[in-house]
């Protein structure tokens, strides 16, 4: 009977040890019970695998050849302390240890030690449960060395930090902005530092904050501020609202920036500029008022060389006086293009639209020009298709310096052939939705020259371009004449393009629209 109940005892201790066995193995702690002499008596799953070695290997040997404990003093401990505790200390408690397995990996750890007493309270063992630390050690670091490094930059950063609060006070200010101000927490907190805001900036500082208790939402503003020298410098602010843990708004974080000078730059930007436009407006007169100057006797030499071409001459007389009557023209030309352009730049040039009949204009041209084409042989005509409308309203003054301008380049760039002008003209897509009678002219000048290669079609028309340098020597010009083409079509609200071959000639086309005038001429 009494056997029979020892065996029961025996085997109800064994399923027993069995179940506990289980259950230690599934905790994620390592877990290791010795006797009085430290010699191993019980491991769990997760000590055998962190000590490397199986339960079998371990049981019955001493404690201290698989299990030895170190202090950890490492930055590491300290971090995962500081973490949990919340506040910095600097003696360590004695629990983070580092556990050199024979192996020779070294693991931190979390250890606790239980020492286990006999009935007679004698100690008879240790109960040691340890916790491998290297994961959570590592994400701990990762966040509080990045939470570190924002404060860092928040503290010391090259930005001036301050907070509000919902009530309306400023509660928070970083080193950098002390440091700036030259003040100390107690001059600035609340509102105090309100009163270091220059007063002209004051006013809308208010503003802002009362906009920015009213939406909630991201501002941007500058001020000047009182710095540690006693002198104003420019903030430039960016207002964030921003959010507790909970998520419920709590005020406003201000971060500034100096921008002073960047302020000191735009003024004197500003300054050049206004010095600038002085000076633009001035040469603007300047060259309104030159412009008759110059034009005058210039004139009267054309006029006069004409008079006296008509006298009786001898050949080389005569031959000089072409040659005088040529350079004034030539002349004339570059300064009407030089003055020109100065005007069109400055934006002064406006419309004058008057009645004009078109057949009169362009036959005034073409006289003008007749005589440079008698000297190259070159047969230069011109030709009004039928239908096109002749009585019109519109700047005549500024299509004749179009076309004079193109014909001249026409004249200059052709030795030999022809230079034709076409005009015709189409309903004007602006005719029927306005019910202004208009009408499209295209204005067509072609020439037997030597041609512009396609890559320069554009550029020409820019100021003081030029195909090449060889050609300018060539055939003299400042690079202005396209461009005050150009300018001068746009004020029309036309437009200007062309085609040509290099070696063969080029094709230059203008399209104004122009109204029908409704009296005769
Ligand atoms: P420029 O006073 O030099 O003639 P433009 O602005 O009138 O200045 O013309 C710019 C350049 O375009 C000229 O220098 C010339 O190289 C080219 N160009 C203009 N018209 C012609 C043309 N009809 N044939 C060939 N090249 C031309």
């Amino acid at each position: 009977m009494e056997l029979m109940l020892s065996e029961n005892a025996a085997e109800i201790l064994i399923v027993n040890e069995n179940r506990y066995q289980c259950a230690f193995d599934e905790i994620d702690a390592g877990l290791i019970i010795t006797d009085q002499y430290d010699n191993i008596q019980f491991v769990n799953k997760t000590a055998s695998l962190l000590l490397g070695n199986s339960k079998d290997e371990l049981l019955n040997y001493r404690l201290d050849i698989f299990y030895h404990s170190v202090p950890d003093i490492s930055i590491e401990a300290f971090i995962h302390y500081s973490c949990r505790q919340e506040s910095q200390v600097s003696q360590l408690p004695y629990t983070f240890k580092i556990l050199q397995v024979p192996d020779g990996r070294a693991i931190p750890i979390e250890e606790k030690i239980t020492y286990l007493l006999d009935p007679a309270n004698e100690p008879n063992g240790k109960f040691i449960q340890f916790k491998n630390l290297t994961k959570i050690r590592e994400s701990e670091i990762k966040s509080f060395s990045s939470k570190e490094s924002y404060l860092k930059i928040l503290e010391d950063g090259p930005f001036l930090i301050c907070r509000l609060n919902t009530e309306g006070q400023f509660n928070y200010f970083n080193n950098k902005w002390l440091e700036f101000t030259g003040r100390c927490i107690d001059d600035e907190i609340y509102r105090g530092w309100i009163s270091k805001i220059h007063p002209d900036d004051r006013p809308e500082f208010e503003k802002i904050l009362n906009i920015a208790f009213e939406e909630k939402k991201n501002l941007k503003t500058d001020f000047r501020l009182l710095n540690r020298d006693g002198e104003y410098s420019w903030l430039f602010c960016n207002l964030h609202p921003f959010n507790d843990i909970t998520d419920n708004y709590s005020g406003y974080i201000f971060i500034c920036a100096d921008i002073t000078d960047r302020k000191t730059m735009e003024t004197e930007l500003r300054q050049a500029k206004e010095l600038a436009e002085a000076a633009n407006n001035a040469k603007g007169t300047f060259f309104s008022n030159m412009s008759h100057e110059i034009r005058t006797p210039l004139n009267s030499i054309i006029g006069l060389t004409e008079v006296v071409l008509d006298t009786k001459l001898d050949d080389e007389q005569n031959k000089f006086l072409r040659i005088v009557k040529q350079s004034s023209y030539t002349l004339l030309g570059l300064l009407n293009n030089l003055l020109e352009s100065a005007i069109l730049d400055e934006n002064k040039e406006e419309l004058y639209e008057r009645n004009f009949y078109l057949p009169e204009i362009i036959s005034a041209i073409f006289d003008q020009f007749q005589f440079q084409a008698d000297e190259t042989n070159l047969s230069l005509s011109y030709k009004i298709e039928e239908n096109t409308p002749c009585q019109l309203f519109g700047d005549y003054f500024k299509l004749q310096r179009i076309l004079m301008n193109l014909l001249s380049n026409a004249i200059k760039f052709t030795e030999a052939g022809f230079i034709r002008l076409r005009i015709y003209s189409e309903q004007s897509p602006g005719f029927e939705n306005t019910g202004v009678p208009k009408i499209r002219l295209h204005f067509v000048l072609s020439d037997s020259g030597i041609g512009i290669p396609e890559d320069k079609f554009e550029m020409i028309f820019e100021n003081y371009t030029q195909v090449d340098s060889s050609r300018t020597r060539r055939f003299s010009g400042a690079g202005l004449g396209l461009a005050i083409v150009k300018k001068l079509t746009e004020l029309m609200h036309g437009h200007v393009w062309l085609e040509s071959k290099l070696g063969k000639g080029s094709c230059f086309h203008v399209a104004l629209d122009l109204r029908i005038a409704l009296t005769i001429k």
